[in-house]
């Protein structure tokens, strides 16, 4: 019964909210609240910001309206798909918020007959949960079947890029437990924010992540020991895939039907997949090759080239001399070259020698500092005890069935 009543009752407390929020001043009476009205769209092809405020403004005041807010959104950029709101007060309009993206809004609003302008950040109600799984095929199905979306497993993979190939090392059995922030408006979920830390276990060796704000401002994902997670490399050029063909001296080639050595780790992926560069660096090479294809170079900055072969094509404004990062992406899987099916020929180079890509170790980077380890501690506590206290309820509930 409660929770049926729940959303209404949320419904009526968001109207109030919102109208606090719109400088309806506090000494205003109930009665007065109650003839404001808020009308929720979202825009349709063809609509622009005259066609959807005109009825309630004079175009001059639109345009006006427009000259003042193009600092920070031109209202001639408003998409197709985005929420707005109108809200009025009897006939007259006194606000119009348009959601710009995810995180952010427009809020024009009117108090004694003077119109403000201002980028807001979008509210959500923040969750901290616990999402756990046992892998039973792939990190996608666990997390798809744990009622969690796959943009939740490439969170994930991203976190451990550096140390789990989601390619070779995944194993039935494996086990992650997740604490993320799930963000909801109007108690509806719209979407993941920061996942605050996150245990993985992969063929028996546990890897732990927790986020950690530095005092600069920058964040990023360290071990219980303080350890930043990220190196100079990426353990893979793709999220998932499947490695066709290992680095071998000798292995017989499929299109010259010769022994050839293959010096590279051949990545199977539909057309199309994204490719992405292991590392920061400079794109040394970019061109065509009859045998390589669409390919890159990459010269990195600890002295390593990493190559790209047979890509379907580049991404735009990919060329000689551009810088790249981390995880950028640099291509699109395909078969150009020579080539037998869609697959990434991905090459390693240490000092002009070919080197085996899935052997190289990054040494790890930038761990905290000692300044500010004891906050990181602490922290780090408290989500293990979160996951862990999620984590033996689950264990309780399997004893009793
Ligand atoms: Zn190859």
């Amino acid at each position: 019964m409660l929770t049926k009543k729940l959303p209404f009752i949320l419904f009526v407390v968001s109207i109030f909210l919102f109208q606090g929020y719109n400088s309806v001043s506090a000494s205003t009476s109930y009665k007065k609240l109650s003839e404001v009205e808020i009308l929720k769209g979202v825009v349709k092809q063809g609509d622009t910001a005259s066609s959807l405020l005109n009825k309630y403004l004079p175009l001059k005041t639109i345009y006006e309206i427009n000259r003042l807010s193009s600092d920070i959104f031109s209202l001639t950029h408003i998409r197709k798909g985005q929420p707005y709101r109108i809200i009025l007060k009897g006939e007259d309009l006194v606000g119009f918020v348009y959601e710009i993206d995810n995180e952010e809004k427009l809020v024009v609003q009117k108090e004694n007959g003077i119109f403000s302008i201002n980028q807001e950040p979008i509210k959500y109600d923040v969750d901290l949960e616990v999402v756990s799984a046992t892998i039973t095929s792939s990190l996608f199905e666990a997390v798809r079947k744990s009622g969690e979306s796959s943009k939740l497993a490439q969170k994930l993979s991203d976190i451990f890029a550096w140390d789990i190939d989601f390619i070779r090392d995944i194993q039935p059995g494996d086990q992650f437990q997740i604490l993320v922030e799930k963000r909801y408006r109007d108690a509806k979920f719209s979407g993941y924010g920061d996942i605050q830390a996150a245990f993985f276990t992969s063929n028996g060796t546990p890897y732990k992540a927790f986020l950690h704000k530095k005092s600069n401002g920058t964040s990023g994902y360290y071990d219980e020991n303080g350890k930043s997670l990220q190196k100079a490399f990426l353990k893979a050029p793709m999220a998932f895939s499947r490695i066709s063909s290992g680095f071998s001296p000798k292995r017989m080639h499929p299109i010259l039907n010769e022994y050839r050595s293959h010096k590279g780790v051949d990545y199977a992926a539909p057309k199309g997949t994204p490719i992405k560069t292991v590392g920061d660096g400079v794109i040394t090479e970019i061109g065509y090759n009859k045998s390589m294809g669409n390919y890159i170079n990459i010269h990195h900055y600890n002295g390593y080239i990493t190559s790209y072969y047979h890509m379907n094509k580049f991404v735009k404004g990919m060329k000689k001399k551009k810088k790249v990062r981390q995880g950028e992406m640099i291509g699109y899987v395909g078969m150009t070259g020579y080539a037998t099916g869609n697959h990434l020929c991905f090459r390693m180079n240490k000092n002009g020698k070919m080197v085996d890509p899935l052997k190289y170790k990054s040494p790890p980077s930038n761990p905290i500092k000692p300044g500010e380890m004891d906050l990181f501690l602490a922290k780090i506590q408290k989500s293990s005890e979160i996951i862990l206290s999620v984590h033996k309820l689950a264990a309780t509930d399997k004893k009793e069935i």
